[in-house]
């Protein structure tokens, strides 16, 4: 009989299942509530549309998030194990050009953690990335994100966790007579759902081109004014490779844009020349092999994420995981176990 509900098949949804697991919940006392699973396509799904990548250089706020996030996917590789196919996530070295300096601080946490860990000052940056304040080098995580949470979701079917598709109008509906907490990990779907309505919600949209590109070996990214990324993704056929991007705040449309495709072109091949220098089918733009073109929709909040603990009609208990924005699989592991260990309080 289902205890535990978790309302939300998206990348944070599905690492709460994992972290509820691996606290020795029973999975078949664990339901997901979903109205997306994965496989599915939607601006109201951010999962699929991901990059993704572990970026080293996220908010203060949310490092401790990202560091357990870094430190602890080699259990959701164990946990994967159940299942034989390849599950979507990897490592590969990473490069970031920033607009600015990092703190002390942030340097000593992020460097305490993160492996071949490398800090470039602005002296040795500058004439490679004009404006840049200094670069990063270490070794990132990198997630094939649909695969990634497709595979997710089989493991823990195949622990016995149940699944049902279902729009919820309101939070209240995830309780049954058994129901002893619900985690609610709706995204943007937060500010819309009865019970939460939370009006610091709201979408951040992003417009990728994912090519295939069997030369390229590592992440390389560049952030000022534009958001430049390069993200190669793991255990796929086509050697896919994501083309990045924009944050557009407040914008969740769906459609796509030659003009923006065309930008994020010439961006990412002026920042990351092998892309064409090394290109198996020719050396100019053109010659670039595109999939296809995608948007999709940051579930972003004002304050950053919501995970707390709420008593509805002092007897239900309601923990919510929330507001990602552009960091839920690079932070989301550490929000999920934050989430959980909310339980023991
Ligand atoms: C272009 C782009 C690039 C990105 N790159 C990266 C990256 O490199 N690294 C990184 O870490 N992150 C990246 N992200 C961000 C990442 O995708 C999000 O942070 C993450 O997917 C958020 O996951 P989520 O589970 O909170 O939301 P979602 O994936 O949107 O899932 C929400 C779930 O809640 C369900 N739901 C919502 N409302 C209801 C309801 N009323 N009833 C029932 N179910 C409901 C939905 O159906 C869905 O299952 C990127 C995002 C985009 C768009």
């Amino acid at each position: 009989m289902t205890e535990f509900v978790v309302v939300g098949c998206g990348v944070i949804g599905l690492y709460t299942v994992a972290c509820l697991i691996e606290k020795g919940v029973e999975p078949t006392k664990i339901s997901i509530i979903a109205e997306h699973l994965p496989g599915d396509q939607s601006i109201q799904y951010a999962s699929p549309y991901a990059g993704a990548y572990f970026s080293a250089s996220v908010e203060m706020e949310l490092l401790p998030y990202s560091n357990y996030t870094y430190q602890n996917l080699p259990k959701i590789q164990e946990m994967l194990k159940n299942i034989s196919s390849p599950i979507g996530l990897g490592m590969c070295p990473s490069t970031e050009y920033l607009d600015e300096e990092m703190s002390k601080e942030e340097l000593d946490k992020v460097s305490e953690v993160i492996e071949d860990w490398e800090y470039l000052p602005k002296e040795k940056v500058e004439k490679i990335s004009p404006g840049s304040k200094c670069a990063i080098k270490y070794k990132a995580w990198i997630f094939n994100s649909p695969l990634f949470i497709s595979s997710l979701l089989k493991s823990h079917k195949a622990r016995g966790v149940s699944v049902l598709r279902k729009k919820l109008l309101n939070i209240s509906e995830a309780y049954s007579e058994s129901t002893k907490v619900v985690f609610n990990c709706t995204g943007n779907g937060s500010a819309t759902l009865a019970g939460v309505l939370d009006v610091k919600v709201y979408p951040t949209r992003g417009q990728v081109v994912v090519i295939s590109a069997p030369h390229i070996t590592e992440c390389f990214s560049k952030w000022d004014d534009d958001s430049t990324y390069i993200i190669k993704r793991p255990d796929s056929q086509l050697n896919e490779v994501i083309l990045g991007g924009f944050y557009q705040k407040n914008v969740s449309d769906a459609t796509t844009y030659g003009y923006e495709t065309d930008d994020i072109l010439l961006r990412t091949t002026k920042l990351y020349p092998k892309l064409l220098l090394d290109n198996p089918w020719g050396n100019t733009i053109s010659d670039l092999q595109i999939l296809r073109v995608v948007a999709g929709a940051r579930p972003s909040r004002n304050g950053g994420v919501r995970i707390e603990k709420e008593i509805l009609d002092k007897k239900r208990i309601l923990i919510h995981n929330y507001g990602a924005g552009g960091c839920g699989y690079l932070s989301g592991l550490g929000m999920a176990h934050a989430a959980v260990s909310l339980l023991d309080e």
